[in-house]
């Protein structure tokens, strides 16, 4: 038995509910294709060294939910300091669209990029601010 859901129709409420759906994305040029499966609930701005100026919108997925559909030979695969994260750019028009390295628990993980992803509008996203920066 499922708990009912009070406030299923409720259209009124100013706060969206993200549902998990699956995204296609990928670069400018369009060599780096992806299918990523994930709610777009929040999204975070990072300030370390490289986020800042690549100014990325991170969506965090487990590996399990990203699938490269194109160009895994069209990237070029950027790593520093720890070489925790490969930092996959394009190589042809330099959009990073998406990163992977290990979770804190070893498990591999995918940052995309929303403003990479088709199709979505990520001025209305909500975004959380972490600070890379620190770390
Ligand atoms: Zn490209």
């Amino acid at each position: 038995m499922s708990e009912p859901k009070t406030d299923a129709n409720n259209d009124t409420k100013a706060e969206t509910k993200a549902e998990t759906k699956t995204y296609a994305g990928g670069c400018h040029c369009g060599k780096v294709r992806f299918e990523a499966t994930l709610a777009l609930d929040k999204v975070m701005a990072c300030n370390c060294s490289i986020c800042s100026k690549t100014g990325g919108l991170l969506a965090f997925v487990p590996a399990s939910q990203f699938k490269l559909l194109s160009g895994e030979d069209a990237t070029t695969d950027y790593q520093f300091a720890k070489k925790h994260i490969h930092h996959t750019f394009c190589a042809t028009c330099g959009i990073r669209s998406f990163a992977h390295g290990a979770a804190p628990d070893g498990s591999s993980m995918y940052a995309i990029n929303a403003r990479c992803l088709d199709g979505v509008d990520y001025d209305a996203l909500p975004v959380t601010r972490y600070d890379g920066r620190s770390l």
